[in-house]
């Protein structure tokens, strides 16, 4: 993590100082644990974590998308053959999304233990 600090220019390669005069008063880091510190205050700005956030977004109106044509079919009356169509294309893309949350989560954890490994190796 090569960063210098946004108020008072410390850089994190200090680590010890870094980290007591810097880190939590100066700066913090977000809340996904990317490989960005931020000044205090501006946790909501890093790039990764609203792109993040977008992609979500975007996952969770796909499927509600879908969820909307299962309840349309139903009401239309439509065959057996189309609705399994319809149940299977959810059921698929709920999966994808499953896997994405699950990835997005391991990777979240890695960030965090490599920032807590670089915290304890400043200590
Ligand atoms: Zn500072
Ligand atoms: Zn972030």
């Amino acid at each position: 993590m090569a960063h210098s600090c946004a108020v008072c220019d410390t850089k994190t390669s200090a680590g010890k100082k870094f980290i007591q005069s810097c880190l939590n008063t100066h700066e913090v880091v977000c809340l996904g644990f990317h490989n960005t510190l931020l000044r205090k205050g501006c946790e909501d700005k890093c790039h990764s974590c609203k792109n993040q956030a977008e992609s979500e977004e975007r996952w969770q109106k796909s499927l509600e998308i879908q969820k909307k044509e299962i309840e349309w079919g139903k009401k239309e009356n439509l065959s057996k053959k189309q609705m399994k169509e319809l149940n299977d294309n959810f059921d698929k893309l709920e999966r994808e999304y499953e896997d994405w949350l699950k990835a997005t989560y391991e990777k979240t954890w890695e960030r965090q233990t490599g920032y807590y490994m670089w915290l304890a190796g400043c200590k």
